[in-house]
């Protein structure tokens, strides 16, 4: 299967997805290609904070006023991908109120509305806070889902004639004098090998950006820093709480649906693909997150896990957290006299359409084309469709019959509407695109249920122990580092379930 198309974008998270459907509503033929799932690098990965661009005004107010942008735009384009929750930023004894002055005069200049609030007035708003707070300022921040952003962008694309095609790697680049001719790249599941022939070739893989450079001898200066999180069994907060001071460790617990994500770090890594959630990581978000949300020392985690940002370096920096979160679009004709080929990095998952839309442009303006974007004020397929848990249960009724997953309430008949809708190649593609494994439980309870619906679809691949065994050793890495007093008796309980019932 050899293919040809205008644009050949690499990278399927939000940056890619938003690209190819950039480009396809403006007519522009292209494919998408992704080694893993859609959203399987950082926009899977982060802590899926719906930015009004609060926490860089005081350091990065260009990276903020991107934000608070896009936060508009998005309110109106994704509003089923977002919780309109507001956010706190709590000035803490400790902290005084130097940084709160500033932050106030900031918001003000890059055009985040602000209200300043007493102690008391934010504590009947946010119980769980530490009663000891000084003041909070609240700002238009949110929680987003990522998962659900990503696809929709991606299933627009394909409703626009884009061809995307998954678990599909670019293995190298073909080399034509001053232009890449095409993309040699290779199925990870049934392992052919393809090539892909294309007039523009985007490189839109965030952490994985000097990969892909590297191919054609090239490289960008570009740090790779680690964030963890952790998240709890229950939502401890309404909005989001971010402690008043400059960005840093564990400062941010967002809401998101049923429980709340605490981070994060910021430790540098050489390697993208192996990485891991450590002890020390752990105790420090418990300890630092617990002086803004007391209940945090005694709530019970469910998960822990880490994502990957790529931080384009244009001088180097002592302290990551230093270099902007803004993104880079580079021209490798201008930068390397390599004609066709750009590279779109860095960022926000907040900023991706803005991102999207740069790189469009830089495209069209290649191609001699005159298209405009339309991306800022055409909705998402799934646009006017309720969001969160309180929507999915009054959507679900004894009519939607037999419960898959009781901590996030699937229906089974939602799992099988997925089953003959999409061309799902992997078990993890279903988890991706429903909320099955995501509560309390993280799949314990319902995944062999997941196996037995797949049975009774005769969609069962391979091996079912082999499926199951597969997703149990991919779980424990997230559960491994919270497991202390009650997660551990839960822990126990599954493994005799998955040990008695199914001999592993
Ligand atoms: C810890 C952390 C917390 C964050 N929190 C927030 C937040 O709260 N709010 C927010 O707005 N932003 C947040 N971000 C930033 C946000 O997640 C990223 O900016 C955004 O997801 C980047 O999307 P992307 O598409 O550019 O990169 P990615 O999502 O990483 O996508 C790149 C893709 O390229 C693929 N790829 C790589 N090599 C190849 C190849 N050879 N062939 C095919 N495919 C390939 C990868 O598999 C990957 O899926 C956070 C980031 C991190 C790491």
């Amino acid at each position: 299967m050899d293919i040809k198309t205008e644009v050949l974008i690499v990278g399927g998270g939000a940056t890619g997805a938003g690209i190819c459907r950039d480009l396809a509503l403006r007519g522009i033929p292209c494919v998408l290609i992704e080694k893993g799932d859609l959203a399987s690098g950082a926009s899977g990965r982060n802590h899926g904070l719906f930015h009004s661009g609060g926490r860089y005004a005081v350091a990065d107010p260009e990276a903020s006023r991107e934000c608070i942008t896009e936060n508009g735009i998005l309110r109106k384009i994704a509003p089923h991908c977002i919780e309109e929750t507001d956010g706190f930023f709590v000035s803490l004894p400790e902290d005084g109120l130097a940084f709160r002055d500033k932050f106030l005069q900031a918001c003000e200049k890059v055009g985040i509305q602000t209200t300043l609030l007493n102690r008391d007035e934010v504590l009947s708003l946010e119980p769980e806070l530490n009663p000891n707070l000084l003041s909070a300022v609240k700002v238009p921040d949110g929680a987003i889902d990522p998962f659900t952003l990503v696809l929709e962008n991606a299933r627009d694309a394909e409703l626009h004639g884009v061809k995307i095609l998954l678990h599909s790697e670019v293995t190298s680049l073909i080399l034509d004098g001053d232009r890449v001719k095409g993309a040699k790249t290779k199925d990870r599941i049934r392992g052919e090998e393809y090539t892909i022939e294309a007039s523009y070739f985007v490189n839109a893989t965030g952490a994985w950006a000097n990969q892909i450079l590297k191919l054609v001898g090239l490289r960008i200066g570009m740090a790779l820093s680690k964030g963890s999180m952790l998240i709890t069994n229950t939502r401890l907060n309404h909005g989001v709480i971010n402690r008043c001071r400059p960005p840093s460790d564990a400062d941010i617990v967002v809401p998101n649906d049923t429980v709340s994500i605490l981070g994060t770090t910021s430790i540098r890594l050489e390697d993208v693909e192996h990485f891991e959630v450590t002890p020390d990581e752990v105790s420090l978000l418990v300890q630092e997150g617990s002086k803004m949300i007391p209940a945090i020392r005694e709530t019970r985690f469910i998960r822990a896990y880490a994502g990957i940002r790529p931080l384009f370096l244009s001088e180097e920096k002592g302290d990551d957290r230093a270099i902007s979160r803004g993104f880079v679009l580079i021209d490798h004709a201008k930068r390397d006299g390599l004609q066709n080929l750009i590279t779109i990095t860095g960022g926000k998952l907040v900023t991706y359409r803005l991102m999207a839309e740069r790189t469009s442009d830089l495209i069209c303006q290649k191609m001699g084309r005159n298209t405009a974007c339309s991306t800022h004020s055409n909705p998402l397929p799934g646009a006017s469709r309720p969001a969160g848990l309180r929507e999915r249960f009054k959507q679900f009724s004894a009519a939607r019959g037999e419960i898959v997953c009781d901590c996030e309430l699937v229906p089974r008949k939602e799992v099988e509407e997925l089953l003959g809708t999409e061309k799902l190649r992997d078990f993890q593609d279903i988890l991706h695109r429903t909320r099955l494994a995501k509560g309390t439980c993280q799949g314990g309870f319902c995944v062999y249920r997941l196996l037995g619906v797949l049975h009774d679809s005769k969609m069962l691949q391979g091996d079912s122990n082999k499926i199951l065994k597969g997703f149990l050793e991919e779980r424990w890495k997230g559960i491994r580092p919270i497991l202390w007093g009650a997660a551990v008796k839960e822990e126990e309980l599954i493994e005799y379930i998955y040990k008695g019932i199914f001999n592993f």
